[in-house]
Parts: structure tokens; sequence; C-alpha cells
């Protein structure tokens, strides 16, 4: 989704938020580059399951940037007391910031982690906001939420593209693995115990992301370690 310069009158912008992680990016990544496919990967600094500075995480976002996916910030205002544009534009920024020293350019793009809950900030600062109303709204833009396009079919949205800039977003985390296959980790030890908090977090944004799907594994979990996920 580079839309640096101008914004053309047609096309698609395409985009991922990676809520989950960034192994499952980096292979849909590659499926997009042998089709000739440039999206943008939106990249969390503050997610509680995936560390962004951790060698194998730079490298995948290097690779991004170095093979010209645009690499833009997935921001979460739920971590910050404030939920005004003024308040969040220095976190945002300082964000902004770490990503772009990792990617090794400039991110200036930047969706919000779950608007819908925690509120639909269109502009903010310099930003490319992907809720601007430029590239936002019912007619022009389809996600995959919920795993569930609503009441879009795919593949006549993707038809508006022809006279139109359109904007679509998917979740590489719901092209993979199901709830059913996912490892259960082990939270026997006390390193993981300690992080019940963040575990159970986890497990709540999966089950907001998977429809419920996960409730059974924090039931399993909840079982295994005797505490209530
Ligand atoms: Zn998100």
């Amino acid at each position: 989704m580079d839309v640096a310069a101008q914004i053309p009158k047609c096309g698609v912008l395409l985009r991922h938020d990676l809520d989950i992680g960034l192994d499952l990016a980096f292979e849909m990544a590659k499926l997009e580059k042998a089709e000739g496919i440039r999206s943008t990967y939106f990249v969390m600094v503050s997610n509680p399951l995936y560390n962004v500075r951790s060698k194998g995480n730079i490298d995948i976002i290097r690779w991004l940037a170095d093979n010209d996916f645009n690499v833009g910030l997935h921001f979460d205002p739920s971590i910050y007391e404030t939920r005004d544009a003024d308040g969040l534009i220095d976190y945002a920024c300082e964000e902004a910031r770490i990503l772009s020293g990792i990617a090794g350019r400039n991110v200036n793009a930047l969706s919000f982690h779950m608007p819908s809950k925690y509120g639909m900030i269109q502009k903010l600062g310099s930003f490319q906001v992907a809720y601007d109303e430029r590239y936002f709204n019912d007619a022009i833009y389809m996600s995959d939420s919920q795993m569930s396009f609503r009441h879009k079919k795919p593949y006549e949205f993707i038809h508006k593209a022809s006279e139109r800039l359109i904007q679509i977003l998917l979740h590489p985390f719901f092209y993979s693995i199901s709830a059913k296959d996912a490892q259960l980790p082990d939270l026997n030890t006390a390193a993981m115990l300690s992080k019940l908090d963040l575990v159970r977090e986890a497990l709540a944004t999966l089950n907001l992301l998977r429809g419920g799907e996960f409730e059974s594994l924090a039931a399993r979990l909840t079982q295994q370690t005797g505490n209530v996920l």
C-alpha cells in the first residue's frame, strides 16, 4: 500500500495486519512476490505474541523491505492511557521510528489494531492511515476480519479495482492453521506461569479474531495448568 506520492485513481491497496506473528506473513509475501504482487505488511511493535526485534523477525522485515513490499505500523492504541489522536501521535512516532530502524526505510503507513473496539481514527499526524476516508469506506473496503467477508463477495468486489481504488485487508493467519492444529504451549514452566496475564490476553485476542475458535484451547490450558485462562 505505497501511497506516498500520489494516490492512484484505480487499483488495489492490499494490506496485511500482523496480529499473531511474522512467519505466516513471510510465507504469504513469498507467494505474492511470485505473482508480482506488492502489498503492505503492517507490523506491531507492541504485540504480546511476537518480538519485533527478534533475529528471525528482523530478517523477515528486512526481506519485505528489500523486496519492495511496504512495511507499515500496526498500532495498538489500547496500551496507552489516551485514545485521541493528539495524545497518541508521539507514541505512534516512537513505534514507527523503531520499525523504520529495523526495516531500513521510513515507515509512514499506519493501521489501527481493532479500531471497532478502540476507536476509528482517520488522521494521525503525517501518517498515511489505512482508515483515511480517501481509501476507506464501505464501498471500497473489504476485510476478512473474523474470517468473514461479511456481505461482500471477494471475486466480485475485486472487479471494482478497474475503475476505482479499493482497499483489501487479509490476515495471513486466517489462511494457515486452525485452532485444532495449534500447538499447546508448555505452560508448566515457571517463566510461562509468571506470564499468565499475557497468555490470557493472547487467547482473548485470538478468540476475537477467530470468532471464539480458541475457547476450547483456553479450556484445555485451564485444565492443564489449574489456572483460569
Ligand atoms: Zn490487529
